[in-house]
């Protein structure tokens, strides 16, 4: 007894050790919690090289990317793709069933009209016509998935596919998975507004994060993501909540990421598939989830159904969520009001 005292008094104590890096367009940070600082580097390194492929592969904009060899081949032929990328489109569907269309990952046509695709964030609004044209290639159910011979192809042509609302949830799934390998014991991965965390901290408490007030300026610029406690960039005074993430994913989708304003209305990258304009229900929605890719994909889904909506979708599937609409009043779903602390209101 005396002896094994001995001994964990000599093991080298937990440490926290954190890196932030641009990926996936954004801020992306890793933290890892543990004794070795070799390690952690090794963990970090993985977690990083797993966003890294992942961007690779699924990136909108790569003309060498899977998804966009997917979409030169719509209406053609199905194209074979890696596991991973067969993996998130085949759970892009699963949340446009559970959000009825709501969210649907092949709205690209309409975001490209939009121009929220590019890197110029205002473009003259598209008349009615042209938007009513391109919604005719959105239909997540043309997306035909062959698992066995790991194949993708979209039935019409002219379709697009874009995994931009879940794919950095689900990159954080992947990396979480990745940094576990390494015989990390907690970690936290952020990329964006999309978060996932496991274990505990070193002082055992677990991962505490909040979430950016939507409107801290009325021409607030896009942030990176942060956690409570001085991690990847905001304040204190950027945020309007917080909560403790145990073993758990959250994402916030919100109309302030990317957005232009035009005579007074806000036009933002959120786009209601079966109108083609921007969802205006609701200014942020964050979801809870265990899985990266279902915090992320319904966060934007629930965007678009709006709060009423939403909050049903959430307590149904008996998941946890923080909404705040478009007067700015905070909904929380039931089972998560106690554990959030409201930091102001808005
Ligand atoms: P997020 O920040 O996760 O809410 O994702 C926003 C991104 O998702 C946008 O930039 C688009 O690429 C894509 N998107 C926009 N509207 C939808 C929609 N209704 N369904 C699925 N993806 C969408
Ligand atoms: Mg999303």
């Amino acid at each position: 007894m005396f002896y094994m005292l001995f001994l964990s008094s000599c093991t080298k104590r937990d440490r926290i050790f954190t890196e932030s890096r641009t990926l996936m367009y954004t801020s992306c940070t890793i933290t890892v919690v543990s004794p070795s600082e070799k390690t952690a580097g090794e963990a970090i390194e993985a977690g990083f090289a797993r966003i890294e492929r992942l961007e690779k592969l699924l990136n909108f904009f790569s003309p060498d990317s899977e998804i966009t060899a997917i979409n030169r081949a719509s209406g053609r032929s199905p194209v074979k793709v890696s596991k991973e990328t067969l993996v998130a489109i085949a759970k892009a569907v699963e949340i446009a069933d559970y959000t009825n269309g709501a969210f649907d990952p092949t709205i690209a046509p309409v975001i490209r009209l939009w121009g929220f695709s590019g890197k110029s964030q205002e473009s003259p609004i598209p008349s009615a016509d042209k938007i009513k044209d391109a919604l005719r290639f959105v239909d997540y159910r043309k997306i035909k998935i062959n698992m066995s011979a790991s194949e993708v192809f979209l039935e019409k042509k002219g379709m697009e596919l874009d995994l931009g609302g879940i794919a950095k949830g689900y990159a954080a799934d992947m990396a979480i998975e990745a940094i576990k390998t390494k015989g990390i014991k907690a970690a936290l991965v952020a990329i964006a507004g999309d978060i996932k965390g496991f274990g505990l901290k070193p002082d055992l408490k677990p991962w505490r994060v909040g979430i950016q007030n939507p409107r801290l300026s009325d021409d607030n610029p896009p942030h990176p993501p942060f956690t409570k406690g001085g991690m990847g960039g905001l304040s204190e005074e950027d945020i309007f909540a917080s909560l403790y993430l145990k073993d758990k994913a959250i994402s916030t989708s919100g109309d302030y990421q990317r957005f232009f304003m035009k005579d007074g209305k806000r036009y933002h990258h959120i786009i209601d598939p079966r109108k083609g304009y921007s969802a205006s229900d609701v200014i942020s929605v964050s979801v809870i989830s265990s899985d990266g890719y279902m915090a992320d994909g319904l966060s934007t889904g629930i965007f678009v159904l709006g709060r009423e909506k939403g909050i049903r979708l959430l307590e149904s599937m008996g998941l946890n969520g923080i909404i705040v609409d478009s007067n700015k009043e905070i909904f929380i779903t039931e089972d998560l009001k106690g554990e959030v602390d409201i930091e102001k209101t808005l």
